[in-house]
């Protein structure tokens, strides 16, 4: 599939429609309609990605690069199918740039290790922002502490839009790498990879995208966010849980070191010593996930038939919707940016009389899934003078109904608590 085609195509999504994909949206949750808004975790599955992996299961199951029997192709023809299909995903223009892991987590950790500890040291710095999930954050807070370099943190505006008026304060000549989300999970602020992409080229640096909560959400042209590397979790996209992305310009993964040592990843091994296989292959040691690859690419079919930008344009217009709603409530504070262009479909809201997480599990009994808690992102509720928030993140099955659902639902918590 063109992906070019499908993302310029423009059409509403038909939510109804969208929602018998999904078996899960069919259950009840305490007698009630499950409202699922906690997508910022993980979304849900499709039936063709279900599907997808039983097929695979079924018909198709060996251990791919390996056999040179029919079924060791099938599987290996279908896990490397997905690669490019990933690529196209992404719009990057080289298959073999793309490794797969197992998360996000993983993708950032395979480059602080393969790459970080390779080239950095002491008198180096690593720029990160006071947004990051912890696993944009503790990978390098570990490399830190092996290489002496040193991490230093772009701060926010009131709005949780990053300061991008002192960029030259923070990214110096010392820095070699800039990490950043895509999009903040705790706010939903869309950052401005871009610009401070382009503060990072001025010095020489490179650029680390986590791509978590951006690569679900919309359009991703890793050309021209101009980054280096650009992580992202498939189960958050409506793909399975276990496997994850890394997309790395091609050059930068020849000259890293490996991150895992073992089977696959080898080109020549004897007792003393071994050598590397070639990108990307390097970088996967071991047996893969090869049905959660298959599903992947069954979750990249589906939202390519949706088109990306459609996903962006109904994701701005439910959280716009929700952010109107929720600001009727003069209880509730929200954080992130006002304005919904700046921001993902998602939104962080408490309280002011009860704790986020009394909150989740009072909506929870009348079916809606929102998440409570410091999100990852300890750092950052510090930074915003609070300890949890509550955060309701919307997806492609979600609507108004789902936003009208969660405000009565906070309302009725009002009333257990006796407000
Ligand atoms: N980065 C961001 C911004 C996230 O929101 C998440 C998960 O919520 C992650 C990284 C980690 O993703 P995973 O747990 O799939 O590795």
């Amino acid at each position: 599939m063109n992906p070019v085609d499908t993302q310029t195509k423009t059409a509403p999504l038909d939510v109804e429609q969208i929602r018998q994909d999904f078996p899960i949206l069919r259950r009840k949750v305490h007698g009630k309609r499950l409202v699922y808004l906690d997508n910022a975790a993980t979304s849900q599955k499709p039936q063709s990605v279900i599907d997808a992996i039983s097929h695979y299961y079924s018909h198709s199951n060996a251990n791919v690069h390996r056999g040179v029997h029919c079924l060791a192709e099938e599987a290996t023809e279908a896990y490397e199918t997905v690669r490019r299909k990933v690529c196209q995903f992404i719009n990057g223009d080289d298959p073999n740039s793309i490794v797969f892991t197992r998360n996000t987590t993983e993708s950032v950790n395979l480059v602080a290790h393969a790459w970080g500890r390779k080239f950095l040291g002491k008198g180096d710095e690593v720029v990160l922002t006071v947004t990051e999930h912890h696993s944009n954050l503790v990978p390098w807070q570990l490399l830190a502490e092996d290489t002496g370099c040193k991490l230093r943190f772009i701060d926010i505006d009131d709005e949780g839009r990053l300061r991008t008026d002192h960029l030259d304060e923070y990214i110096t000549e010392k820095t070699k790498l800039v990490c950043m989300g895509h999009v903040s999970n705790a706010l939903g602020t869309i950052h401005s990879v871009r610009t401070i992409a382009c503060a990072a080229r001025a010095v020489g640096a490179l650029v680390f995208v986590d791509g978590a909560q951006g690569a679900p959400h919309g359009p991703v042209n890793v050309e021209t966010l101009d980054c280096d590397f650009y992580a992202y979790s498939p189960h958050k996209a409506l793909g399975p849980l276990g496997i994850g992305v890394l997309w790395a310009r091609r050059d930068l993964l020849e000259e890293m070191n490996p991150f895992l040592g073992g089977g696959e990843m080898i080109r020549n091994v004897s007792l003393e010593r071994s050598t590397w296989a070639g990108v990307p292959y390097k970088f996967e040691a071991g047996t893969p996930s090869v049905a959660d690859a298959v599903g992947l690419g069954a979750s990249i079919d589906y939202l390519m038939e949706l088109g990306m930008e459609n996903v962006r344009t109904h994701e701005k217009q439910i959280v716009s919707y929700a952010m109107e709603r929720l600001a009727e409530l003069p209880f509730i504070r929200f954080f992130g940016p006002r304005d919904p262009a700046d921001r993902c479909g998602l939104v962080s809201f408490i309280d002011a009389d009860i704790h986020p997480h009394d909150l989740g599990t009072v909506v929870d009994q009348h079916g809606v899934a929102i998440r409570a808690g410091h999100h990852c992102a300890k750092p950052l509720m510090h930074r915003l003078g609070v300890v949890a928030t509550a955060r309701a993140s919307f997806y492609i099955y979600n609507d108004r109904s789902d936003v009208n659902k969660l405000i009565d639902s906070l309302l009725e918590a009002r009333k257990v608590f006796g407000l």
